[in-house]
């Protein structure tokens, strides 16, 4: 019998990161094909043989999941009708944590709910969390969040006088963009988030953001720097598109725009009425 020669360990690397696994869950490996619930069988020592490349491959591949799948108009009205029952950005964070309508859940390291003060006047909301934002289980932590609290920062705020979340709050694996589906499920979810901070403005970051929360078409081209109306089913605030961040850190000469944006923003929150305690 022939077999086939052995991965290199940058071959196995090289699969492993195109598999969208990107980072490590602990530091010693953890050898999931064992059966933890039988007991070894002892046999004499063999000689050891490595794996074929094609074997890791079948061994590594997307299980069927063990759940019930949950049909997408259910999982919609699910969110929508827990969303609607959480009195307190707490109750809301907690029924999150247990939803189980969104897949994405399954594959993230943790819920990112958000960052930043729930008293703010100023509530941003990007896309979806990223790399570092799964293992910190907060938004915008990562390079683009550091480009954020400077962008934020030229304008005299930052996450003590704003209030930060994403539309989805998972991780969606390898930082693929989320589904329609995902993104109808999770949308109660933001809706309601932003309803309990009732910031006086909205800023959306990037297409996806701009596109589910601001109901529009259009690119983020011609929807940033644009005033409009956000209705957060108590009320009509204020909201404005721009840039996302990792966009401006692969575009940079997009950032004067963005700071067309930023301006825009300080003067609409300088010019609002004193808050009644
Ligand atoms: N990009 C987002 O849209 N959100 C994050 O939290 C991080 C990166």
């Amino acid at each position: 019998m022939t077999h086939e020669p052995a991965p290199t360990v940058a071959q196995l690397l090289a699969f492993y990161l195109e598999a969208g696994v990107d980072c490590a869950l602990a530091d010693e490996p953890v050898n999931r094909l064992s059966d933890a619930d039988v007991a070894p069988v002892r046999e004499p020592a063999a000689p050891v043989q490595r794996p074929s490349l094609a074997a890791l491959q079948v061994a590594a591949a997307p299980k069927p999941p063990a759940k019930v799948e949950i049909a997408p108009d259910v999982a919609i009205a699910a969110a929508r009708d827990a969303a609607r029952t959480a009195p307190t950005l707490e109750a809301l964070r907690a029924l999150m944590d247990t939803f189980e309508g969104c897949a994405l859940k399954s594959t993230a390291t943790r819920l990112v709910f958000a960052d930043g003060n729930p008293q703010a006047r100023v509530m941003l909301v990007g896309e979806a969390p990223g790399r570092e934002e799964d293992i910190e289980g907060l938004p915008f932590v990562g390079r683009s969040g550091k480009l954020l609290d400077r962008m934020l920062a030229a304008i005299g705020l930052d996450r003590s006088t704003v209030y930060i979340a994403n539309v989805i709050p998972w991780r969606p694996p390898g930082n693929r963009t989320p589904t329609p589906q995902e993104t109808q499920t999770c949308l109660p979810f933001i809706q309601r988030q932003i309803e309990l901070v009732n910031p006086d403005i909205l800023v959306t970051l990037g297409n996806p953001s701009t596109q589910t929360l601001l109901q529009t078409k259009d690119g983020i081209m011609k929807s940033r720097g644009r005033w409009v109306d956000y209705d957060t089913g108590t009320r009509t605030i204020r909201a404005i598109a721009s840039f996302h961040p990792a966009y401006l850190l692969r575009s940079p000469s997009y950032k004067r725009m963005a700071w067309l944006d930023l301006r825009a923003i300080a003067a609409a929150l300088q010019a609002l009425p004193e808050r009644s305690a």
